[in-house]
Parts: C-alpha cells; sequence; structure tokens
C-alpha cells in the first residue's frame, strides 16, 4: 500500500459515462485508450452509435477495458429524431448495446424546443422498455419535468432483473441530495463528474457525501468537463481517477473502495455478468 494516495494508481476503475468515438478523439484514441487502461480503467461506457458497437468493443477488449455501448438521441437533437431514429432503431437492433442514452432534457442550452424534447424523451423511454434496457439521463436546468417524467416511468418499468438492480443512471448529477435520494429511490444510480471537482459548484459536494457509495458511478463526460487539476483541457477516461480521488477524500473512504464500488455498481446497472466481485 503506497503512502502517498495522491500518486496511488488504482485497479479497476470504471468511467461511467464518456463520448470515446467523439471527433476529439479521432487522431489519438488508441493512446487514450491505452493510457485508462495505464491508469487502471476496466470498463468505460461509451455513449454513442456511428461507429459498429462490436468493432469498438474489441478495440478496447485488446487493452483489457470493457466497453459498454449505450445509444439514444440526445436531447439537443431532438428536433432531429425522426432522421436519427431509422440509424438507431438499426442500431439497437444488433443487440450490442446495454442501455438507451444519453436521453432527458436540456433547458439550459435549449437546443430544440422544450415539447420536442419531452416527446423525443418519452419516446425512448418507451424503447427502453421494449428492448428491456436500463436508460442513462442527461438532465440540465430542467429537474422539475425531468424527474416527473422519470417517476411516472420508473414505475411502469417491469423489473424483469429484479428489484436489486437499478433501471438507470442519472449522468453528471447537478443537483441537491434530496433529489438525489428521490432518484435512488426511483431506482437510479446517482454519477458524479469533474463538475464535482470545480471550486464554484457547491451542491455536488453534498451529493457525495450523503449518496451512499453503492448508489454512487463516478464519470469523466469526456472529452468535456476535464476535472480539477486538468480544467479547460480536453477531458479523456484515464482522467476519471482524478475524480475518484476528490469523492474518496470527501467521503473518507479509499480511492480503491470507491473504484471498486463503482465499477460493480456499473457492471451491475448495465447486466455485465462476468464481474467476479459480489454484485
Ligand atoms: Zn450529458
Ligand atoms: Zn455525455
Amino acid at each position: 500500500m503506497k503512502n502517498n494516495s495522491e500518486n496511488e494508481v488504482l485497479a479497476n476503475v470504471t468511467d461511467a459515462h464518456s463520448h470515446l468515438w467523439s471527433p476529439e478523439f479521432s487522431s489519438d484514441r488508441a493512446q487514450v485508450l491505452q493510457r485508462a487502461s495505464d491508469a487502471g480503467l476496466v470498463c468505460i461506457v461509451d455513449i454513442s452509435y456511428d461507429v459498429d458497437p462490436e468493432l469498438r468493443k474489441k478495440e478496447a477488449r485488446d487493452l483489457e477495458i470493457d466497453l459498454v455501448c449505450v445509444a439514444g438521441v440526445h436531447p439537443h437533437d431532438a428536433k432531429d429524431f425522426y432522421e436519427l431514429e431509422k440509424t438507431l432503431l438499426s442500431q439497437l437492433s444488433l443487440g450490442s448495446y446495454s442501455a438507451i442514452g444519453e436521453i432527458g432534457l436540456d433547458y439550459y442550452r435549449n437546443l430544440s424546443p422544450q415539447d420536442q424534447q419531452i416527446t423525443v424523451f418519452q419516446n425512448q423511454l418507451e424503447l427502453a422498455i421494449e428492448h428491456d434496457l436500463p436508460v442513462v439521463i442527461h438532465s440540465r436546468n430542467a429537474d422539475r419535468d425531468t424527474y416527473q417524467i422519470l417517476e411516472e416511468w420508473a414505475h411502469r418499468v417491469p423489473r424483469n432483473h429484479g428489484f436489486d438492480r437499478e433501471i438507470g443512471m442519472i449522468h453528471c448529477f447537478s443537483s441537491d441530495p434530496a433529489l438525489a435520494q428521490k432518484y435512488i429511490e426511483l431506482g437510479f444510480l446517482i454519477s458524479i463528474s469533474g463538475i464535482a471537482t470545480f471550486e464554484n459548484v457547491k451542491e455536488a459536494p453534498e451529493v457525495v457525501r450523503h449518496i451512499e457509495t453503492n448508489k454512487l458511478l463516478v464519470e469523466t463526460d469526456a472529452p468535456y468537463l476535464a476535472p480539477v487539476p486538468h480544467r479547460g483541457k480536453r477531458n479523456e477516461p484515464a482522467l476519471v481517477v482524478d475524480t475518484i480521488k476528490f469523492v474518496s477524500a470527501l467521503k473518507k473512504v479509499p480511492s480503491q473502495k470507491i473504484a471498486d464500488s463503482s465499477t460493480q455498481n456499473a457492471y451491475r446497472l448495465f447486466r455485465l455478468n462476468d464481474f467476479n466481485g459480489d454484485l
């Protein structure tokens, strides 16, 4: 055991949300994956549906990383849903995706009209029921509507995999502990991003302190939201370790324990059964 936790190399690390196949990584994705592997990552949740999921999984598998593929139309693109839907449906029919996402509401940037965002969100929640998949939720400045829609949906989701398995995750959670608790009660995991490490963000540390580790995920949302001390640079999965260490310090729980629980939680949510730890 190393004494200097700052430099401690972790094992069994998961990045619970990233966009590794976005154009920002097209010139050096192999190196980014290698750095992730060197940083102890065993699992990356990848949000995209443009590139063959099996090819993506293989590229990661060569470095002993499980890639969890997630497909969905982002609320920013809700206005184009009817053009994107065909591709999404044909991708989902491949059976290689582990969740629908990221879906939800973004009233901060409002890149699509809010009524369309709501319809497209609800359509995709129904798709998740049809395909028997969990969901990855994006919600910004839309707490009330997102919660209301998810509450109604959560009560209709057939819990085919038992009530011990969550039905989704709230990615990049940035609201208060009370709302986090309400989502947990509906059957969601709460995912913390590098935003928690930003000095001007007051609520995220409170959320981290309140949530039990068995309901907590840690993510990068790469290439966005690089955690301190990398803020402003391109983010990448290896940097999830910085947020794990931040969470560890706040919760006064060893970093390796946070890494282990986040990985266990992700494997349970996305139903990856080859994980050796206790589910
Ligand atoms: Zn998002
Ligand atoms: Zn994202």
